[in-house]
């Protein structure tokens, strides 16, 4: 098979083709969010201007076309991470939405006083705060998994946290803050003998390569549109068909009712139970044709083309003196996260802006973990398959130039 061609497929993305600040736009922002092909712009469009409508509720051409297509994403986005049945699919506002929908009504419903929830001490906030939030409620407690100083999860440390209390293991597919992949397979085995039920923020991992989630037995998977060449505003719950039958609704209003009366009302069946009120239909349609580009893509020559980017970019920090790398576990994907000593990350992002480069800076959403690096923040550069071995480049000569400015 012929080697990925990043410089074609960045020719999809028209973001891509733009001068920032004088110079030729290098994007290296993807972890916080990724930028769209033209199919899903072009599929956004079509929907406003030929379909737009409300869904499984019209009685005319709009409306059925409108749902026709709402659906057939749901299926699309069921068959790209391998779940059993499209009705396994929830939309959501995002993966926080997705964490906070399983806390709420999962933990409302089951958790108890003394009950133990474990989450990885590299999590983003959004994967602790909604369990923090219905633990004060019921009297049940969040404690860290430790993490070794290479940015891996220690898994003796995990075994031994594990006991009866515990009741729900929620981890990170892929670190956003440091790009650590995490042996999800293996915590859902471990949280399973335990008795415990596993959720997997699946935020950084979707993007990079298949994610099968039969495979890995998780309980819920959760992560967002727009991490996934898609619109933001959107997101996917992926959980277990008996856990989601079991738990009750986690708002209320149309859609997710079956009949409502003051003498009691019944609720739809999945996946519309946990979806109520108008959807964002566009954005669902969009979904699907990101999902649509990447089934047409060479996947796995672009996760190499990603491993050989972040392989490059890892070299090139080695060699320039005064970076620090934070994050060195040897399973890492397209996430480097570093310091320039002597020089405030803030200042590092100014300075490779108005060169055209595009990073992110401080603490990623994942202060505890910063916390113990003994750091506020970091300098993070993460790639997708459209980047190029230049923009590395272009990355350590802005670098370069920085650091003649501030140290
Ligand atoms: N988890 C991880 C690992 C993330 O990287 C992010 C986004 N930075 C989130 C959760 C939250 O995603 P969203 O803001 O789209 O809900």
């Amino acid at each position: 098979t012929p080697a990925f061609d990043a410089e074609r497929v960045r020719a999809d993305f028209p973001i891509l083709q733009q001068q920032v600040n004088g110079h030729p736009l290098v994007y290296l922002d993807n972890a916080a969010t990724t930028q769209k092909p033209r199919a899903v712009i072009q599929a956004i469009v079509d929907y406003y201007e030929q379909d737009n409508s409300n869904v499984h509720r019209g009685a005319h051409a709009l409306a059925d076309r409108a749902t026709e297509k709402f659906e057939a994403a749901r299926v699309k986005v069921a068959d790209f991470i391998n779940a059993a049945q499209a009705r396994q699919v929830i939309w959501t506002r995002g993966t926080t939405e997705g964490v906070n929908l399983v806390a709420s009504s999962w933990g409302r419903s089951t958790l108890q006083a003394g009950d133990r929830i474990l989450v990885s001490a590299m999590e983003h906030h959004s994967n602790i705060v909604p369990w923090q939030l219905i633990a004060q409620e019921k009297g049940a407690t969040v404690e860290p998994i430790p993490v070794l100083d290479d940015g891996s999860i220690d898994l003796d440390a995990f075994a031994g946290l594990l006991d009866d209390r515990v009741r729900m293991v929620a981890c990170g597919h892929v670190s956003n803050a440091l790009g650590t992949v995490n042996p999800v397979q293996e915590i859902v085995r471990m949280a399973h003998a335990a008795g415990a039920l596993a959720l997997i923020d699946g935020a950084q991992a979707v993007s990079h390569w298949p994610v099968d989630v039969q495979a890995l037995d998780c309980d819920f998977y959760v992560f967002s549109s727009h991490k996934l060449f898609g619109p933001t505003g959107l997101g996917v719950l992926y959980g277990k068909e008996a856990l989601l039958e079991a738990m009750p609704p986690y708002q209320g209003g149309g859609e997710m009712i079956e009949t409502v009366s003051f003498a009691g009302t019944r609720f739809n069946q999945l996946p519309y139970k946990f979806e109520a009120g108008t959807p964002d239909i566009a954005g669902v349609i969009g979904l699907g044709t990101a999902v649509d580009y990447l089934q047409a893509l060479d996947r796995a020559g672009a996760a190499a083309h990603e491993a050989a980017l972040l392989a490059y970019a890892e070299e090139r920090a080695r060699a320039t003196p005064g970076i620090r790398l934070v994050g060195t576990a040897q399973q890492k994907t397209s996430v480097l996260s570093f310091l320039l000593e002597g020089a405030h990350p803030n200042d590092v992002g100014l300075l490779l802006d108005q060169q055209g480069v595009a990073v992110r800076t401080g603490n990623h959403c994942a202060q505890p973990i910063m916390e113990q690096f003994g750091i506020a923040g970091t300098v993070r550069a993460s790639f997708s398959f459209y980047n190029t071995r230049a923009d590395v480049d272009r990355l350590f000569e802005a670098l370069i130039k920085a650091r003649q400015f501030l140290v």
